[in-house]
């Protein structure tokens, strides 16, 4: 095509037109907020500067010859109960999906290495659960939470850190949000960002999960079920296991 120089100015004005389209997800960048402290649910952010699902291609995952190391963070425990309702700790529900993540990524998937901040009702300070990823060298960190409100909301959501963080972080929580997203059955509330402990103190790409509200009846009463943790737990893994690719053993 014979470009002349009145044609390129509008080929350069579309060009620019669909660079915006495509890349202003991207740019959108959230305002870092590093205040210390423990969790909370102030400066959470609703899916700003995330990717959409069209823009998602690759990052640089870590390709190694050992297997992938996975640190699972059971939110809570000990004299820290978590969100409490209806006879319900959200510290002793976690922990059940928590266990059973790990179970079914050491006895099911290859390649594969697990390790728990917490494995019975202890206390972990929020800052030694970032240390212990850390120091262990883990590619990956997940976070478990239930949600709490008001007894009306409902749901499941995930978030990543507000601050700046890695593409890989992004697409792996657009990975496993979309996994889990898709096979449970309630409300997705969607991707979000926040400024939470263990999210700004992992060196690695990490992730914290709040799969349910413990306030809501309904939710209450699958949280209760043993058999509905497990799902969850079993969900988790499979998610985890999806988006690092790993092979059934
Ligand atoms: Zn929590």
């Amino acid at each position: 095509m014979i470009v002349n120089s009145k044609n390129a100015f509008w080929f350069t004005l579309l060009i620019l037109f669909f660079s915006s389209l495509f890349f202003s997800p991207l740019t959108a960048s959230a305002t870092p907020e590093r205040g210390e402290g423990p969790i909370e649910k102030s400066d959470v952010e609703d899916d700003a500067g995330l990717m959409n699902r069209e823009n998602i291609t690759n990052f640089n995952a870590t390709t190694q010859d050992g297997a992938f190391k996975i640190f699972l963070d059971p939110g809570h425990g000990g004299s820290d109960p978590g969100a409490q309702a209806n006879g319900l700790n959200e510290k002793d529900v976690v922990l059940d999906i928590a266990l059973k993540t790990k179970e079914v990524l050491d006895n099911e998937y290859a390649g594969v290495e697990t390790k728990l901040s917490r494995s019975t009702d202890t206390f972990v300070e929020l800052e030694d659960r970032a240390k212990m990823a850390n120091d262990w060298g883990a590619d990956y960190f997940t976070s478990f939470h239930l949600n709490s409100f008001d007894g009306t909301a409902s749901g499941f959501e995930s978030y990543i850190y507000n601050g700046a963080v890695s593409d890989e972080t992004k697409t792996r929580q657009l990975h496993i949000h979309t996994y889990l997203g898709d096979r449970l059955e309630v409300n997705d509330r969607g991707r979000k960002q926040a400024n939470f402990s263990v999210l700004r103190n992992t060196a690695m790409p990490a992730l914290l999960l709040e799969y349910l509200f413990i306030d809501n009846p309904e939710e209450n009463a699958l949280l209760k079920k043993q058999s509905y943790r497990d799902y969850l737990g079993t969900l988790t893994a499979d998610a985890i296991a999806d988006t690092y690719d790993l092979d059934k053993k």
